[in-house]
């Protein structure tokens, strides 16, 4: 059993992955913050784990507002005493043709994806850095490894996530901080769900396209993170992790 304070993002979703790692992690004896857009979600998930017994709070929180990541780091330090952990795992996809993509729906997905994950780990380093200790873990996308139609802005996001996470591992790798990018295949979460209400057909299509022939469910990605910020993986850092039943390795 471990016992870290570990942030969880865009984790009020219950049934995506950020609330699935959320659960995890308490599950393994952590004391996790489970932030959301939607303040009433996150309070309610974070409840339904404190019934269950672990130590969870439920935090309101936009990830593209700096003052909010300031706000959240106090509070966090402030409760706790300590920063062990950081999953920035709050995420939007919008899949548009790049002729039909509105430069405020790049920008938007840019500042949700991307620019969010330098606002965390620039608001956490300095109690990781204070303490000598701590594990981030960056969720990128299969998107963010290969070329997939309709999501330029999101596979422009989640590659820059991917080299984020490499560059942010190098500066901080000699003071014991490890960084690491999470790459998800299709997952099956409202994010696929409402992907896939505009085009049922994808839905035979996708798990088709999918060596094992299936997607993939929440706990899938939930034990990666787990596992990466555990001790057991006290050695991993700068690197990339695909979950994604085989999709990539065609
Ligand atoms: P989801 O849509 O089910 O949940 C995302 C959560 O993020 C929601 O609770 C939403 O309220 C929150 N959120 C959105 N904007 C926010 C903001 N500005 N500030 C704070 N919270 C915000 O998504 P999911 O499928 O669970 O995906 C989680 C992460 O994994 C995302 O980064 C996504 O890009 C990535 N991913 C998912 C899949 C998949 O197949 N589901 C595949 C690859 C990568």
């Amino acid at each position: 059993m471990t016992s870290k304070t570990i942030i969880v993002t865009g984790a009020a979703s219950a049934a995506g992955l950020g609330f699935a790692t959320a659960r995890m992690l308490a599950e393994e004896g952590n004391t996790v913050y489970v932030t959301d857009l939607d303040a009433d979600a996150a309070e309610a998930r974070a409840g339904e784990l404190r019934e269950a017994g672990y130590k969870a709070t439920g935090v309101a929180q936009d990830v593209t507002d700096e003052a909010g990541w300031a706000a959240l780091v106090k509070q966090v330090l402030a409760e706790t005493g300590r920063i062990d952990g950081l999953v920035n795992n709050a995420g939007i996809a919008v899949l548009r043709s790049t002729t039909d993509l509105e430069k405020d729906s790049w920008d938007k997905q840019i500042a949700v994806n991307l620019t969010s994950v330098y606002l965390g780990c620039r608001a956490v380093l300095p109690a990781m850095q204070d303490q000598g200790s701590g594990a981030i873990v960056n969720l990128s996308s299969v998107a963010g490894l290969i070329g997939i139609p309709n999501s330029t802005a999101y596979s422009a996001s989640k590659g820059g996530v991917r080299l984020y996470s490499k560059a942010l591992a190098m500066e901080v790798a000699a003071s014991n901080i490890r960084v690491n990018s999470v790459h998800p295949g299709v997952i099956w979460t409202d994010m696929q769900k409402v992907a896939i209400e505009d085009n049922p057909d994808q839905y035979d299509i996708i798990n088709d396209s999918i060596p094992m022939k299936h997607m993939g469910e929440p706990a899938d990605i939930a034990n990666m993170v787990a596992f990466l910020m555990s001790d057991r993986a006290k050695y991993i850092t700068g690197a990339e992790f695909v979950v994604d039943g085989g999709l990539t390795a065609q």
